[in-house]
């Protein structure tokens, strides 16, 4: 039996997504903006899906910008974010726990003449509201940062942040990277704050290839990917049908939070009885547990664990196994680092995975002795 406990890196396709993609590919096959019964058929389905995808986030459909993927949601954001902001001023504020999406658009910029003061997060990950208000100067125009972090699973408050930061300057832009908050912290566009959200379609059992970006309305920016009309003229390109009703279907499923809070409860409470030596960082996202068994290597246990069918990763899927600058950042020791292991959890997932996960570690640490 297999046990995939990656869910941060990606998921599996739900039923109702994959059935959604294939009705695409097999009837709604119209091209959105051909003018033809076919077209705009494909155009109205298109619309519904956006529908959907606003509601589950609490916006306006038209503040939806499909994309392909949260990484491209989070270079759109930030990159014209700037470029729409910089009459204004030059200065971003991000943090050293951010995704490389957000970190190699924000080196982008620096590179063009911005500042970026990237924020020290506390030792889990989150970024204090405070030091967030405090980095803000009158050159600031752009704050970015992550919702849930994934990583460790902390929760930096975007809420209160966008809150305090527009009392100051309402005119800074927040962008908030939501691709790990999105249905596992319940949030809602309108009442969040933020002018800008990424989103992202297979961490929540959609397929790859697409994402959104929530755009507040009345903020006037610039597409990033140019040519075709497609998306109000802010993303050209022929919309990518199958993945987008998958997307759509798979947001209107139940994210079972609960019961993925319940699974990380009970894999804490049995590293406490059975694995006292693991040490884990204590956060509020219901789906990821950053654990690390200090003096061993995450290669060694990951290879372990991978041939007892157990599939767990090292740190973000995107760092093909660099070193983390998450746990750097976050001033984990080297022991620590070295010997990290992140458990991302899912509604497909059950006890038995959990259970699994600690018999294989069990042992895992047995033989790492001998
Ligand atoms: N931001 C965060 C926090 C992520 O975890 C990821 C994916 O791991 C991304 C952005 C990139 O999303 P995508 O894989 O859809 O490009």
């Amino acid at each position: 039996m297999e046990h995939y406990l990656d869910n941060a890196a990606t998921t599996k396709t739900c039923e109702a997504a994959k059935n959604a993609a294939l009705e695409i590919m097999d009837n709604i096959y119209g091209n959105p903006s051909s003018t033809h019964t076919k077209g705009r058929i494909a155009k109205d389905y298109l619309e519904s899906c956006r529908k959907t995808v606003a509601d589950t986030i609490g916006a306006n459909t038209e503040e939806i910008i499909f994309t392909s993927c949260g990484t491209e949601s989070d270079n759109f954001a930030i990159l014209m974010g700037a470029e729409l902001q910089k009459r204004k001023g030059k200065h971003i504020i991000s943090s050293l726990a951010e995704h490389d999406a957000v970190r190699k658009s924000l080196d982008k910029l620096e590179s063009m003449g911005y500042t970026v003061t990237r924020l020290k997060p506390d030792s889990t990950g989150s970024v204090p509201v405070s030091s967030v208000i405090d980095a803000i100067t009158s050159e600031t125009v752009l704050i970015t940062l992550m919702m849930v972090n994934n990583e460790t699973g902390a929760v930096t408050s975007i809420k209160e942040i966008s809150e305090k930061a527009k009392e100051i300057n309402p005119d800074i832009l927040i962008h908030t990277d939501a691709v790990q908050g999105f249905l596992k912290v319940p949030f809602k566009a309108k009442t969040l704050g933020a002018d800008m959200i990424s989103i992202s379609g297979h961490k929540i059992h959609a397929v790859k290839g697409i994402g959104a970006l929530y755009v507040k309305k009345g903020i006037k920016i610039k597409p990033l990917i140019v040519g075709g009309e497609q998306e109000r003229d802010l993303r050209a390109g022929t919309e990518p049908m199958p993945q987008i009703a998958a997307f759509a279907a798979a947001c209107k499923q139940d994210p079972e939070i609960e019961k993925i809070k319940e699974l990380k409860e009970y894999l804490i409470s049995e590293i406490k009885e059975k694995l006292p030596q693991v040490k884990y960082l204590k956060t509020d996202a219901p789906h990821i547990l950053n654990i690390s068994l200090p003096g061993y290597k995450s290669e060694v246990l990951m290879n372990f664990l991978e041939t007892k069918n157990i599939f767990v990763s090292k740190s973000s899927a995107c760092k093909q196994g660099k070193r983390s600058h998450v746990l750097e950042a976050i001033g984990q020791t080297t022991d620590y680092i070295d010997g990290a292991l992140r458990i991302g959890l899912s509604r497909f997932n059950t006890k038995e995975d959990i259970d699994a996960l600690i018999s294989g570690l069990t042992e895992a640490l047995k033989l790492a002795h001998r």
